[in-house]
């Protein structure tokens, strides 16, 4: 796919981060660059709701504050306080991860995303998650509500519809992050998606993207 030209990269990029100064979430993880506790928070909000993961995050970081005191826990105890999130595979693997850590890199995350999609459960969204937000990298992210918003911004319904896989919306997404700007960049484009640019209910009337959105004024549940 051809990449938006650099005008428009720089006007989506300073209204997003305008509109993120406007309308960011307050959440806790936003208040630590701690790469444990980073990684704490991703695992936490795959296939989970942010109001439900706030305390379970309170909780378990209060039960393992550090990476080491997780990887010396017993698994059994670290799923019981990991319930009742649910897929009981993530606290196992977070665990594992811990361990690894641990045992390969003296029990700090590596800030490499090769080194990191190694580790046991973490893909490409993940790594670029803690290399944004705990190391301060130019790295993108890619999950649902990313995916949402860059594929009705630059594409549209029917350019979507025709896209194959992942490589189209990743090299968009990484095409798209300022130099120096990934962490706010990155947590705008994912508070745009969950609660303005929403599957079924877009607010596209008032949005700041609508005089180059390549969905509007169509958007209502159609990208
Ligand atoms: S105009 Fe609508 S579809 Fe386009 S980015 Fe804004 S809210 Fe999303």
């Amino acid at each position: 796919m051809k990449l938006p030209p650099a005008p428009l990269v720089r006007r989506f990029q300073r209204r997003l981060l305008a509109w993120y100064a406007d309308h960011h979430r307050d959440l806790p993880w936003r208040r630590t660059r701690q790469p444990y506790r980073v990684l704490v928070s991703e695992i936490m909000l795959q296939q989970t709701q942010v109001d439900r993961v706030i305390p379970k995050y309170r909780q378990f970081l209060r039960r393992y504050p550090t990476i080491r005191r997780l990887a010396r826990a017993r698994p059994e105890e670290v799923r019981r306080i990991w319930y009742p999130l649910g897929y009981n595979i993530r606290p196992l693997r977070l665990w594992a991860i811990a361990r690894e850590t641990v045992a390969r890199y003296g029990g700090r995350l590596p800030d490499d995303a090769a080194a990191l999609q190694r580790l046991p459960g973490i893909g490409r969204y993940t790594a670029g998650a803690v290399l944004s937000f705990a190391y301060g990298r130019d790295a993108a992210v890619l999950d649902t509500n990313v995916r949402r918003v860059l594929g009705r911004v630059f594409l549209g319904p029917r350019r979507l519809a025709r896209v194959r896989g992942e490589k189209t919306l990743w090299d968009l997404a990484e095409a798209l992050v300022p130099r120096g700007r990934a962490y706010d960049f990155n947590q705008a484009l994912m508070d745009f998606g969950a609660t303005w640019c929403t599957p079924q209910k877009p607010r596209c009337p008032p949005c700041p993207m609508k005089s180059f959105c390549a969905t509007y004024p169509n958007a209502n549940g159609r990208a």
